[in-house]
């Protein structure tokens, strides 16, 4: 679709460039970005399937924002400040409303950290978008899964399980005050701002994208140590608190994923100096295996959160 592929992109991905370190924005065969002396790029893809990442349903607006959303929290939870981003586009059918709305919910968020959109590609095909998102980290800084150490506090950012509680609705659930779960699995809050903060405090740290046990099974596993959690202390929100005294499934915010909050592990004496909404709920140990404390009991965790190729396909991570 020569012709229309070019009218499109003018129409709807041109834009002048914001950051200093682009150098050659849409147009050419390559976009040229510069790297600032001692800095090195954080680089990440995601993409989102119809059916299987999205409902056929969702708003294009919420859709543009989300995928830049998911993201931007792996820039964040590497504590990397977003710089550019490229999108691939696959389409059964060039529609002019419903690109403009996916344009203008994934430039609402690319316009808070004056993100540049420098290339992509754009083709005919079944529903799926990807981008790629690249990032700045100061040399040797970036916040790894490997870095978590015995002793280390563990810290999530905001509160766990409104996506979770979304995906429930979505699905067929019907509680009170459903209105920011929903909110929060359409239209995740990448938390830069807080990777940013904890960079030259934290040691190990993760997005939540497939729930936090899992998440947090990928330090454990990546540091060659294991864990326990406080459930008690997990921030949960007072809708899923209703829903978990309605329906008995405390394990929903410890499995379900799309919360995009960020989990760290932090010594004690860098997390009195922690300024950011964020709550100790465990402590990593030298004794492998995630541990779950809950109503005074102790077992092992073993369930996973979402594994894509386990599972098979469901609309919802
Ligand atoms: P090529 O065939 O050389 O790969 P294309 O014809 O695919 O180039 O794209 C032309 C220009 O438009 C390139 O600079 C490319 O990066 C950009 N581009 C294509 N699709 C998109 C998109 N969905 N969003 C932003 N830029 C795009
Ligand atoms: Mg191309």
């Amino acid at each position: 679709m020569a012709l229309a592929e070019f009218d499109l992109i003018k129409q709807f991905f041109t834009r002048p460039a914001q950051h200093k370190c682009t150098r050659l924005s849409v147009g050419d065969d390559c976009a040229l970005l510069s790297v600032p002396e001692g800095y090195e790029l954080a680089i990440t893809t995601d993409t989102m399937v119809e059916n299987i990442h999205f409902f056929p349903d969702v708003s294009p607006q919420q859709l543009g924002y989300k995928l830049l959303a998911v993201n931007l929290s792996d820039l964040a939870s590497m504590g990397a400040e977003p710089m550019a981003i490229t999108l691939a586009l696959t389409m059964p059918r060039v529609d002019s409303g419903w690109l403009q709305a996916f344009a203008d919910g994934l430039f609402t968020l690319a316009d808070k950290y004056q993100l540049d959109l420098i290339g992509g590609d754009t083709t005919s095909g079944p529903l799926t978008l990807s981008i790629q998102a690249m990032g700045l980290v100061p040399v040797n800084q970036a916040l790894k899964r490997s870095a978590a150490k015995a002793g280390d506090l563990i810290y999530v950012t905001g509160s766990i399980g409104n996506a979770g509680l979304g995906l429930k609705i979505k699905q067929g659930y019907a509680g009170q005050d459903m209105q920011q779960a929903l909110q929060r699995f359409h239209c995740p809050e990448p938390r830069i701002k807080e990777g940013l903060a904890i960079r030259s405090l934290a040691h190990a740290c993760i997005d939540i994208s497939d729930g936090l046990a899992a998440d947090l099974g990928h330090i454990l596993s990546k540091s060659g140590v294991g864990a326990t959690l406080d459930y008690e202390k997990i921030p949960l929100p007072d809708a899923v608190i209703h829903y978990i005294q309605q329906t008995g499934d405390w394990q929903m915010p410890l499995v379900a994923g799309d919360d995009y909050e960020l989990c760290f592990t932090i010594n004690a004496d860098n997390a009195s100096k922690l300024n950011i909404a964020c709550t100790c709920i465990g402590a990593i140990e030298e004794q492998q295996g995630l541990r779950i404390m809950r109503l005074g009991k102790t077992s092992q965790f073993n369930q996973a959160g979402f594994e894509h190729f386990n599972l098979g396909a469901s609309v919802g991570h």
